[in-house]
C-alpha cells in the first residue's frame, strides 16, 4: 500500500483547539497562487512512483476551496485513480454543486468534521456550523453516491457530560455514515485554549469523567454495529480508513503542501509550514529513520490497534526477542494494560485508557 496525502492549509476561522498547519485566507488570490506551488511539488514527484493507493485531501478545510479552486485541485490529481480517495470537509462550506464535482472526479470517500451536535459545546470550541448542515452534507453525498462517509467527533471538551456524549450518539445512531474517528480533547500548545490554560482560563476535563466517557462510545457504538478497531476510530461493514491504516502499517506515503510530511520507508521528511518558506524549498527537514526508530514506531501504532501485534511476525521482521528488547512488557502485562491473545500483544479495555503509559515503554 503507497499514500498521497495532499495537504490545503486555508480555513474560515480558527477552531479554538487546533494545532494543524492553517490560517485564515486574506482573499481567493492567497489560494490561487498555494494551488500553483502545490502543483510545481507534485509535479516533481516522479512518475514512475505517482502510483498511489489512497490520495488524501486534508487540511484546514479544503471544501472552503470554491468551485474553481477544487476544480484546479482535481484536475492535478485526476488520473491516479486510487482505490480510496478522500476529502476532508467541513459541514458549512458544503454545497451540493461541490458534492458533484467530488463526483465527477472521482472521490468516493468523505471526512466530515462534526465534532459535537451540541450547539454550546459547538460555539465553545469555535466552531460554526450547525447540526442541520451537518445533516444536508451526509443525506446530499449519499444521494449523490458518496456513502463511505466519516465524521470526526471529540469527546472531554470542558462542559461537556455524560449525557452530552448520550445526546451526540442518539444523533449518529440516526444517520447513514460508515465510520467515526472519536478523539479526546488535547490541549495544544499554540492553539486558542492553550492561551486560554495559561491565563487560567481554561481547565482540563475531569480525567475519571474522561475515561467514564471513553467506555461508555465504546459500548455504544458497539451495540450501534461499529466495530472498534483502533483507539480512536470505528467502522461499520468493513469500511476502516485506508489510509490511516497506512500510517499505522508503517507503509511508505508521500505528502505534499504546507506541513505536510511524508515517508519512504526508510526516509522521513516533513515540509515548511509557513508559505513563504513553502514557496521557497518544499522541505523543512529530511531525516533517515533508523532501526530503533523504525522499531518503536512500528510498535506503538500497532498497538494502536485494537487487533495489536502479531508477536512472530514481529519478531522475525526485527530479528530480536521481544521480551529481551523491551523487558517491561511483563510489568505492563501484570498491571493489566496488555494481554497476548492468539500470540498478539494487544491492549486491553484499561491500556486503551492508559495508552501513553504502554508507549513509554517502547520509546
Ligand atoms: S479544526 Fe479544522 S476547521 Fe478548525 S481550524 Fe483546525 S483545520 Fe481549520
Amino acid at each position: 500500500m503507497k499514500g498521497l496525502y495532499v495537504h490545503i492549509p486555508f480555513c474560515e476561522h480558527i477552531c479554538f483547539y487546533c494545532d494543524f498547519a492553517k490560517r485564515v485566507a486574506k482573499n481567493r488570490e492567497m489560494i490561487d497562487e498555494y494551488l500553483d506551488y502545490l502543483k510545481k511539488e507534485f509535479i516533481q514527484i516522479p512518475h514512475e512512483t505517482k502510483q498511489f493507493d489512497t490520495v488524501y485531501i486534508g487540511g484546514g478545510t479544503p471544501s472552503m476551496l470554491d468551485i474553481t479552486q477544487l476544480t484546479t485541485l482535481f484536475e492535478m490529481l485526476q488520473g491516479l485513480n486510487p482505490m480510496e480517495y478522500t476529502i476532508e470537509v467541513n459541514p458549512e462550506s458544503y454545497t451540493h454543486e461541490k458534492g458533484l464535482l467530488f463526483k465527477q472526479y472521482g472521490i468516493n470517500r468523505v471526512s466530515l468534521g462534526v465534532q459535537s451536535f451540541e450547539p454550546a459545546i459547538l460555539e465553545y470550541i469555535g466552531r460554526k456550523h450547525s447540526n442541520s448542515d451537518v445533516l444536508f452534507t451526509i443525506q446530499d453525498l449519499n444521494a449523490l453516491g458518496i456513502e463511505n462517509i466519516s465524521i470526526d467527533l471529540i469527546f472531554a471538551i470542558p462542559g461537556q457530560t455524560l449525557t452530552s456524549i448520550e445526546h451526540d450518539l442518539d444523533i449518529v445512531s440516526t444517520l447513514n455514515i460508515k465510520h467515526i474517528s472519536y478523539y479526546s480533547l488535547i490541549l495544544e500548545e499554540k492553539t486558542i485554549f492553550y492561551h486560554q490554560y495559561l491565563k487560567k482560563q481554561f481547565r482540563k476535563a475531569d480525567i475519571d469523567l474522561e475515561a467514564d466517557m471513553y467506555e461508555y462510545i465504546i459500548k455504544r457504538l458497539k451495540d450501534l454495529g461499529f466495530q472498534h478497531y483502533e483507539i480512536s476510530n470505528f467502522t461499520k461493514s468493513n469500511h476502516a480508513s485506508k489510509h490511516n491504516q497506512l500510517y499505522w502499517s508503517m507503509d511508505p506515503y508521500i505528502g505534499i503542501g504546507a506541513g505536510a510530511h511524508g515517508f519512504d520507508g526508510t526516509k522521513r521528511y516533513q515540509n515548511h509550514r509557513s508559505l513563504p518558506k513553502y514557496y521557497e524549498s518544499f522541505k523543512e527537514s529530511e531525516s533517515i529513520e533508523t532501526d530503533d526508530q523504525y522499531l518503536s514506531d512500528y510498535l506503538i501504532f500497532g498497538l494502536r490497534r485494537i487487533s495489536g501485534i502479531d508477536i512472530s511476525a514481529i519478531e522475525s521482521k526485527f530479528q530480536i526477542r521481544l521480551w529481551d528488547k523491551y523487558p517491561k512488557i511483563q510489568s505492563l502485562l501484570a498491571l493489566g494494560l496488555v494481554e497476548i491473545v492468539n500470540n498478539h500483544l494487544r491492549l486491553t479495555a484499561k491500556g486503551l485508557l492508559l495508552g501513553n503509559q504502554v508507549f513509554e515503554v517502547f520509546l
